[in-house]
C-alpha cells in the first residue's frame, strides 16, 4: 500500500496540430481536460497495478476540486485526506503536447498546497508501507518524510522540474530522509550535476534516472549499477510517464522484486502510458505483463 503527497490539478491540454512555432500561432487539433499532478497520477497508477493507494492534497471548493475527487474516487484511491479549501481556485496545469508527444507545462499551483505541517499526524501514515512524495510546500514533505519513516514506512521523492531546479540546497532536509530518489535526465543534470554521489551523502539508498525512450538507470549506494532499454512505441503523450514509471518500479520492489525486473516492469509502464492521451491513462498489471510477454 502506498501514500501520495502532492498535487492534485486539473490538466487542461491542447494537443499542437503542427510545430507551434509558425509565426506566433498555432492550431489546436485537440483539447482535453481531466485529473492531473503527479502525486495523484502515481497514486491511480498505483491502484491500477493493484496496490491500495491514498492522497495528500488539498482543492478547492469548486467544480474542478468536485470532479477531481470524484475521478478519484472512481480509480479507488483514499481522498479521505484531501483537505478542501474556500476561497482558492482548484490548482490547474495548462499542457502544450507536440506531435511528437513531448509536453510543455505552465502549473497553477493554486489551492493545491493548502496542506500545513500541523494538519498531518501518525494517522495520515499508519497502515501504508510507502510514502511517494512529489513537489509541495517543503515545510509539509519534510514533515510527512519524518513521521512515515518514523512509522517504519520507505520513503520516495520526485522532485520534478521545479524542485530540481530549486537545487540540492533546497531539498537536502527531505532527501535526508528518503530511500529512494527518482529522476529524469535533465532533472539529475539540474539537482545533482549527474554525480549520484551528492544523493548517497544524504542517506539515500538508490538513485533512479528515466531517460525517456532509452529506459532507465537505477544507481545504488552499494555502486551496483542496473540499466535496462526502453521499450519501443508510438509515442503520443508523454504526460505522467514518469508518474506511472514510479508507480510500477516502487510497486514491484513493495512486492520482493530485485531492481533489474522492477526496471523492466517500470519502463513497460511508463512506456504503455506515452501510446494514450492524457495524465490518467497509466495501464493496468494486466496489461504490462501481457506487453513484457511480447
Ligand atoms: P518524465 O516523464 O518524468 O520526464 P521520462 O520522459 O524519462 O520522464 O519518462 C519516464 C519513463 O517513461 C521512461 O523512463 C520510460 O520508461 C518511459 N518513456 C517515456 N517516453 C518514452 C518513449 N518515447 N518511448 C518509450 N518509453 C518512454
Amino acid at each position: 500500500s502506498v501514500v501520495a503527497l502532492g498535487h492534485l490539478l486539473m490538466d487542461i491540454q491542447l494537443y499542437l496540430a503542427d510545430k507551434p512555432d509558425v509565426g506566433e500561432a498555432a492550431l489546436v487539433g485537440e483539447l482535453r481536460y481531466g485529473g492531473g499532478g503527479s502525486a495523484s497520477n502515481f497514486a491511480v497508477a498505483a491502484r491500477r497495478l493493484g496496490l491500495a493507494s491514498a492522497i495528500i492534497t488539498s482543492v478547492g471548493f469548486d467544480g474542478f476540486g468536485r470532479v477531481l475527487l470524484e475521478e478519484l474516487m472512481r480509480e479507488g484511491v483514499d481522498i479521505s485526506r484531501v483537505k478542501i479549501v474556500i476561497g482558492q481556485q482548484t490548482g490547474t496545469s495548462f499542457l502544450l503536447v507536440y506531435p511528437s508527444g513531448d509536453v510543455k507545462v505552465f502549473e497553477y499551483v493554486g489551492a493545491s498546497e493548502a496542506v500545513e505541517p500541523k494538519d498531518l499526524s501518525d494517522a495520515a501514515f499508519k497502515g501504508f508501507d510507502h510514502l511517494h512524495i512529489t513537489m509541495y510546500r517543503l515545510d509539509t514533505a519534510v514533515h510527512a518524510a519524518r513521521l512515515a519513516k518514523k512509522l517504519g514506512l520507505s520513503v520516495s521523492v520526485d522532485p520534478g522540474r521545479i524542485w530540481s531546479a530549486r537545487g540540492l540546497d533546497y531539498l537536502r532536509e527531505l532527501l535526508a530522509e528518503a530511500d529512494y530518489l527518482l529522476l529524469n535526465e535533465s532533472e539529475f543534470r539540474a539537482l545533482l550535476r549527474g554525480d549520484v554521489g551528492e544523493a548517497f551523502g544524504l542517506g539515500i539508498d538508490m538513485v533512479i534516472v528515466k531517460r525517456g525512450p532509452q529506459g532507465a538507470t537505477a544507481y545504488l549506494r552499494s555502486g551496483e549499477i542496473f540499466e535496462a532499454w526502453g521499450f519501443k512505441v508510438e509515442a503520443v503523450d508523454t504526460t505522467g510517464a514518469g508518474d506511472a514509471f514510479d508507480a510500477a518500479f516502487l510497486a514491484a520492489l513493495l512486492e520482493g522484486r530485485g531492481v533489474d525486473y522492477a526496471l523492466r516492469f517500470a519502463n513497460a509502464a511508463g512506456a504503455l502510458k506515452t501510446t494514450r492521451k492524457g495524465a490518467r491513462s497509466s495501464p493496468t498489471r494486466e496489461e504490462v505483463e501481457k506487453f513484457l510477454a511480447t
